[in-house]
This record gives C-alpha cells, structure tokens and sequence, in this order.
C-alpha cells in the first residue's frame, strides 16, 4: 500500500509519556486501591482549577450518573428531561431507578437540547432536567438554571465531552447541581475507562462519599471524623483503582497542551470546510456565543441521510474512518416496548445526518488535508 494511503483511524488515544511512570509510583507506594495519592492529587486538580465545590473521580461517567440518580432519591414514576440524541447512560442511569424519561428534541442550530421545548414538558412528577453538553459545547444553562428554580428541579450536567469548556465564564460541570465527566479513552483527557462526579451542591457531598464507598461511612472514618466504620446508606464500589488515577493525572498534567493541540486540528477542519458549507452542501458546527469550543470532537451536518452514507463509503475508499454518532434514543428498540411513539425531528436529523471526521491529537496536517480532499472530491 502506497504511503498517501495509509489508514487515517476515527480515535486514536494520546499518551502523554508519563502514564507508565506514574502507575510504577502509584505501585511503589504501596497503595493501590481507591482514594490514594494519585486520585487525591487527581481532586485538588479539578476543584482548584474549575472551582468544583467537590470532584470524585468514579470508574466511569456512567457511574457518576448512577450516582447522581441515587443522591437524588429518584424513584418510581418520577420524570426525568433528557435529549433523544444522546448516549444511553444519560438516560439509563435514572432508568434503573425506576424513573420515566421525557425526551426533549435537539435544537436546529445544534444537536443540544432545545431550551425552549423544556418548560411544555415539566409536569408536577418532573425530578430532573439533563442537559448534555453535547461536542463539549454548552447548552443555555442561564435558561435551565432558571427554569429548575422556577420548579424546584435538579440539574445533572452530562460533561462527559465537555472537560475545559465554559459557558460564558463558568466552567462545564460546575453550574448544575451535580455533573458527570468522562475519561473513556475518546475523550479529551482518558483513562481507558473513567469518570468523575461534581458535586456543587453542598447538601449531596457527605452522602456522595458514602454512595461511593459501597455505603459505609469509610471516608469519614479515613479521616479521623468517625472512629469506626460500617454500613450507613445505599451504595456501591464507584471509586475507581489509584493506577487509574495514576494515568489520568499524567493526562491532566498535559491538559493545556492536549486542548492546544486539539483546538489547532478543529480550527483547520472548520476553515477548509466553510467553502462547502457557503455552498450549501454541508452544515458545520455553530457554536452559540455563550459557549467556548474545547474541540472534542468536529463534525458535518450532510444534507440527508443517502449522502452521508455515500460520503462514508467514499471516505473509506480512501482509508479514511469517519463515523456518524447517537441514535435517537426516542426510536431505540427499548423505549419503544415501554412508550408509545413520539417525533423528535431534530433528533432524527442528527442522527442521519452527523458525520464526525477523524479527530485525535497525533492527527497531522498531512492526515487532515487527505481527509479534505477525500470530502471536496466528493462534493466535487
Ligand atoms: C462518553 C459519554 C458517556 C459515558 O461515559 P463512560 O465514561 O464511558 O461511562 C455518557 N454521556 C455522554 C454524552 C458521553 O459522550
């Protein structure tokens, strides 16, 4: 195979080079379980920079949300606002709790959730709104923050792509009461599998540490506060390993440089592509003006679903890997079996139409100039 056509991959995952070192520390220091010295230099890292009232690193973000559904106290028949085009753990997370989800479209300008549809959906059984922040890119969290106080709702944040991203001079994560990040290996910053759990409201804090620690009361005990430990709530083990912890500070050590890079590759994709969105031919990425880009991951809107399954197939001709994303979880074979039917035309938009390009720090200018190409080829 000739070197033009060497394989461009969707994801691959960034080592910093520090990785090994720090989990052969975390090794040496004899404690290798949760909560050692790597997660809590991983805590004091999140809460000082973002000013997250507390951070617990969890052993995904899927955990982080199952934890918030239990801090919460969710229980049957309580409604939860979700998007459609989402992850399942979004959702499936307070399922398990036994709530009923109420899916929210997409907005038109992009795949987040449509702020103005929340209020026609809350009903006197609604618990929690969950806006994702989808791309890492905010939602309007002045006009969701408004509307929980106005209906005394909870706020669980989905940060999972939206670590060092803001919405207006606020940090993702620490605006709702609770939030979830991940570290799963195509995130910005990894961990192979990972997660952590914001917790901005003061009043979940203690119960969060116990939920965490299987329920008992081991943090308070570790820390002097308790002078035995023992079983004091609900819980389960959602702290993850302190080699874990090890490898995702290696990560946060390098954050800057990780974003830099990041930000270099969507800039460059965003420009060479505008002359075909001016064309009409695609749609890219609008970022409200209340929103920073902290570049997770860059995507084209086709113009309908026949087109972007040929723009694959052509890409892939070429040894490009793009991917589409979410189904609309509105549609799922699950939710279908429970509910009856709705429409979600935006939902349904991005799931047809959303192309995400290949995206990955050692992505080099070469590799996204091919990827260009192979797309104006197309277009041509
Ligand atoms: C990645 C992701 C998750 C799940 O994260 P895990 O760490 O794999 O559990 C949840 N929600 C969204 C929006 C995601 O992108």
């Amino acid at each position: 195979m000739s070197k033009t056509n060497k394989l461009i991959d969707f994801n691959k995952p960034y080592l910093t080079g520090k990785e090994t070192q720090y989990i052969q520390q975390a090794v040496e220091h004899g404690k290798i379980s949760g909560d050692g010295m790597f997660t809590k230099n991983c805590h004091h890292f999140f809460e000082t920079k973002y000013g997250f009232k507390k951070a617990l690193l969890t052993t995904s973000c899927t955990d982080a949300l199952e934890m918030a559904a239990i801090l919460l106290e969710i229980k049957e028949g309580d409604e939860v606002i979700a998007p459609s085009f989402t992850f399942v753990s979004t959702v499936n997370a307070f399922v398990l709790r036994g709530a009923k989800i109420v899916f929210i479209d997409s907005s038109d300008g992009n795949p987040n959730m449509d702020v103005d549809a929340i209020e026609a959906l809350i009903t006197p059984k609604t618990r929690v709104i969950i806006p994702v922040h989808y791309a890492g890119i905010a939602c309007n969290m002045d006009k969701i923050m408004a509307l929980a106080t106005k209906y005394n709702l909870f706020v669980v944040e989905d940060a999972a792509q939206a670590i060092d991203s803001f919405y207006k001079d606020k940090p993702l994560g620490s605006i709702g009461h609770l939030s979830a990040f991940s570290f799963h290996e195509t995130k910005n910053i990894i961990s192979g599998e990972g997660g952590m759990l914001i917790i901005n409201d003061e009043r979940f804090i203690k119960r969060a540490e116990i939920i965490r620690e299987k329920g008992t009361n081991r943090s308070a005990f570790f820390r002097g506060e308790v002078d035995k430990y023992g079983w004091v709530d609900i819980g389960s083990s959602f702290l993850p390993s302190d080699i874990i912890a090890a490898f995702l500070y290696a990560q946060i050590e390098n954050l800057d440089d990780i974003q830099s890079r990041r930000k270099t590759i969507w800039e460059k994709y965003y420009n060479l592509l505008e002359p075909l969105q001016k064309r009409g031919l695609i749609r890219l990425p609008k970022i409200p003006e209340y929103a920073s880009n902290n570049a997770h991951l860059f995507y084209i809107v086709c113009n309908n679903l026949k087109e972007r399954t040929s723009l694959i197939e052509h890409l892939k001709k070429s040894n490009i890997y793009a991917v589409f994303h979410y189904q609309s979880l509105h549609k799922s074979e699950f939710f279908l079996k429970n509910n009856k039917a709705i429409s979600l035309p935006q939902s349904d938009h991005y799931a047809e139409c959303l192309l995400r390009l290949p995206f990955f720090y050692h992505l080099t200018e070469n590799d996204q100039e091919r990827v260009i190409d192979s797309i104006n080829k197309f277009y041509l």
